[in-house]
């Protein structure tokens, strides 16, 4: 049976991660309507502007029922802007956050000189094969609790970490054509 995944639309990168989602046939549920997490088995939280989206959660206590779901189990995936909302503490920032994530996340990470960059990440868990990442104005975890598990870093920052039913990004992996973190995403919601 075809996957039922939400991707948070409120603002940013929603489309692609939609498309991508697709193409590994997924039935993709646009959710800005907290009425629209009703009946989806996965979320992906997009890129995009962290502050935004954290303002946009508090309207009609959407975030609070993802907090419901994500703690029921269901997978969640924050990428770049996702990741931030979905650690618990943020640094030097105030901003609305889920928390779901034992994590410690600081945005801007990489400086703002460098707004954007690629690199080739070692990622083990997809694979012998490097996976090109796309790095926005990104964040990283600065630091992870020990049931958080470490499954990418660039030049020692943590860019990529999963919690059981919880993965983070700090990269963007709708923008490139490997869609191996989506799928590792998909078979979280099939082991779920
Ligand atoms: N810097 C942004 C923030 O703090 C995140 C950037 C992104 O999602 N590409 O929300």
């Amino acid at each position: 049976m075809k996957k039922r995944v939400g991707v948070l639309a409120l603002q940013g990168a929603f489309r692609e991660h939609r498309q991508v989602l697709e193409q590994l046939g997924c039935d993709v549920v646009e959710v800005r309507k907290t009425c629209d997490l009703d009946g989806i088995q996965g979320l992906i939280i997009p890129g995009g502007e962290s502050t935004t989206i954290g303002k946009l959660l508090i309207v009609d206590e959407m975030g609070e029922k993802i907090k419901e779901l994500g703690a029921k189990d269901m997978p969640i995936f924050g990428t770049c802007a996702g990741m931030i909302l979905l650690s618990k503490t943020i640094v030097d920032s105030e901003q609305y956050s889920l928390g779901l994530m034992d994590t410690i996340v600081e945005r801007n990470a990489f400086g703002r000189q460098v707004e954007s960059f690629e690199t080739d990440l070692q990622v083990p868990a997809l694979g012998v094969n490097p996976l090109r990442a796309v790095f926005i104005r990104a964040p990283y975890l600065r630091e992870v609790a020990p049931n958080v598990g470490i499954l990418a870093e660039y030049n020692g920052k943590i860019v990529f970490a999963r919690q059981g039913n919880l993965l983070a990004s700090a990269f963007h992996p709708e923008l490139t054509s490997d869609h191996r973190v989506h799928q590792y995403f998909i078979n979280m919601i099939d082991e779920h």
